[in-house]
């Protein structure tokens, strides 16, 4: 067994324990493996485990490594979990299947004009800025209902879920709860939270999307 296959099965226990501990099915996560930095061969060690939903914060690093993974193992998903400029929507829309990073009106505006333009419809995350720090991206939490309105009246994206980083030094909990929330009052079914540090944590407060990167992959050769 390769070690991402062994660490692959490791964590789909604690993900199954942490879900059995809040009193969750475990068919209600989904385990995002974010493979940023880590190249298509420990890729290809997750799929051939059984995985097939994948992160990339990258959009260049995703043209790069994912076309050939894609056409070897169609049922794969992709996910744009970085931050997106509005010059590399096209390829976004291209390449990936959800956009977790929507976080401002004129993103939202050119994510509509492309799709409506290539006639391809990822489904996309509002990413929220849920510690309010200055070096984060995301909406401030007090505008994250204004542009989640106006992600689905105005520009009509195909709109199912927040996302988030907590503060990297705090206690996640409460962070994960005010975005559980913000998707509760927004009637948003997707709550993408968690990273190998607090999956867990984000689990008991209802995340449906860990993103876990090194407890997969080992640590990363240079920080993304
Ligand atoms: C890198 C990254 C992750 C995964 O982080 P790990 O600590 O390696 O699990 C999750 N979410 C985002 C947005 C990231 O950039």
């Amino acid at each position: 067994m390769s070690d991402v296959a062994a660490n692959l099965a490791a964590l789909r226990s604690r993900i199954a324990a942490a879900c059995a501990a809040a009193g969750r099915d475990a068919a209600a996560i989904t385990l995002v493996a974010v493979s940023k930095t880590h190249p298509a061969e420990a890729v290809g060690q997750a799929l051939a485990a059984g995985q097939r939903v994948f992160g990339e914060n990258r959009v260049q690093e995703a043209k790069a490594k994912f076309p050939d993974l894609r056409a070897a193992w169609p049922d794969l998903a992709l996910h744009l979990i970085g931050p997106l400029q509005t010059n590399k929507v096209r390829d976004a829309v291209a390449l990936f299947d959800v956009i977790e990073t929507v976080d401002r009106p004129k993103l939202a505006r050119a994510l509509a004009d492309e799709m409506a333009r290539a006639g391809r419809f990822p489904r996309c995350l509002v990413q929220v800025n849920i510690g309010r720090e200055a070096q984060k991206a995301g909406i401030d939490p007090d505008q994250a209902d204004a542009l989640i309105a106006l992600c689905r009246n105005e520009y009509r994206l195909p709109l199912c879920g927040v996302m988030a980083i907590p503060p990297a030094d705090q206690d996640p909990a409460p962070y994960f709860r005010l975005l559980a929330e913000i998707a509760r009052r927004n009637g948003l079914e997707v709550v993408s939270m968690g990273m190998s540090g607090d999956f867990e944590a984000a689990i008991a407060e209802g995340a449906t999307h860990v993103r876990v990167g090194s407890a997969i992959f080992g640590s990363r050769p240079y920080p993304a």
